[in-house]
């Protein structure tokens, strides 16, 4: 039984634009819509300089009532966060050192990425995002001048990599503008999306999103993001339809998180629930040493020891690649 005060919902309303303005930004609220008013004082007084904020068509996921809820301790504040640990930088995975123009980070052989926006629509607490500098470094900034420009300069590019924050925060016309500019560069042959806009809030995905992909003279291929299979609803199920009918392959990268998601059983659950919706494990990354998410960290045996676990339970194609991004290294590292 849900026991918001007057005033509070859970359910979303309106088009995604209306709905990711009306996303719960207050813990307080937060934890009204849940009915566990009472938690209050294990709140933060401050929020580490990374404030709360979930859309509700998520919020809606939550039990209401459970203190351990997976999807709950992905967004909400924690005391922990506050401690400084040693180890633990704000630029956990070089991306400072890796930018070559605005926006722009190129580690990989043949593939650029591209910050496309610094906006997300939840904000998740083990993320890096909290301390990067997105001010400075949209690609999207003067009509991706730079960027295009960039990739005009190096033809081994063969794949475009729009990430963030989530790159479909912007608008469908911005994205068009990017790849209008693409028009002369039929090197670039695949583009690829970072989002888990599809996961957190589904009705992004609508009719003007789908016409531009689906028109799109290049493959394409959707890297969702979601860590446990309670973020799998039908919401999240008709926009994986949609983004598959617009002609994307669909993936799915999951962060290992302590005590949201360090089980086998878990891990499994999450990959038959994606399977079921057309979309096949990715990677599970072992978490970036980021200040503030230190007490979300498994270790690597534990994490080792859950992925023979997975193996035992999953066909092969279920298992996602468990890796960790190491500064300087020429790819995403397996473990
Ligand atoms: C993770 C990442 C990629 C993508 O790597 P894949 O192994 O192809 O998924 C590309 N560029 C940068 C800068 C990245 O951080
Ligand atoms: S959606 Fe991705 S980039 Fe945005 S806060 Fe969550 S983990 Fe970070």
């Amino acid at each position: 039984m849900i026991t918001a005060s007057p005033g509070t919902r859970i359910t979303p309303a309106g088009d995604w634009r209306q709905q990711w303005r009306d996303a719960v930004t207050d813990p307080r609220e937060l934890l009204a819509l849940l009915g566990m008013e009472h938690m209050a004082d294990r709140l933060p007084e401050a929020d580490a300089g990374f404030a709360l904020r979930v859309p509700r068509a998520f919020v809606a996921r939550m039990r209401p009532g459970d203190a351990d809820d997976p999807l709950l301790l992905q967004v909400l504040p924690q005391l922990a966060e506050l401690d400084w640990v040693e180890g633990y930088a704000t630029d956990a995975v070089g991306d400072l050192a890796a930018r070559e123009a605005q926006g722009v980070l190129h580690k990989y052989q043949g593939r650029a990425l591209l910050i496309a926006s610094g906006s997300c629509a939840i904000n998740c607490r083990y993320c890096f995002r909290r301390h990067f500098p997105y001010g400075e470094e949209m690609a999207a900034a003067g009509q991706w001048r730079q960027a295009l420009d960039h990739l005009r300069r190096d033809p081994g590019i063969t794949e475009l990599i729009l990430s963030g924050g989530d790159p479909l925060a912007l608008s469908t016309r911005k994205l068009i503008e990017l790849t209008d500019g693409l028009a002369d560069l039929p090197q670039v042959n695949r583009l690829r999306l970072h989002t888990r806009l599809p996961v957190v809030l589904p009705d992004r995905i609508d009719g003007p999103l789908v016409g531009w992909l689906s028109t799109l003279p290049l493959q394409k291929v959707v890297v969702l993001h979601a860590n446990h299979a309670r973020e799998v609803d039908r919401g999240v199920a008709e926009a994986c339809r949609r983004l598959r009918e617009a002609g994307c392959t669909l993936l799915n990268q999951a962060v290992l998180l302590r005590g949201i998601n360090d089980h086998s059983a878990a891990l499994a659950e999450l990959s038959e629930a994606l399977f079921a919706i057309g979309v096949l494990p990715y990677y599970l990354h072992q978490l970036d040493r980021v200040q503030g998410a230190a007490h979300f960290e498994v270790d690597d045996a534990r994490a080792l020891a859950l992925m023979d676990d997975l193996r035992g339970r999953l066909p092969g194609y279920l298992v996602p690649r468990l890796v960790r991004e190491v500064p300087g290294a020429p790819s995403k590292l397996p473990l």
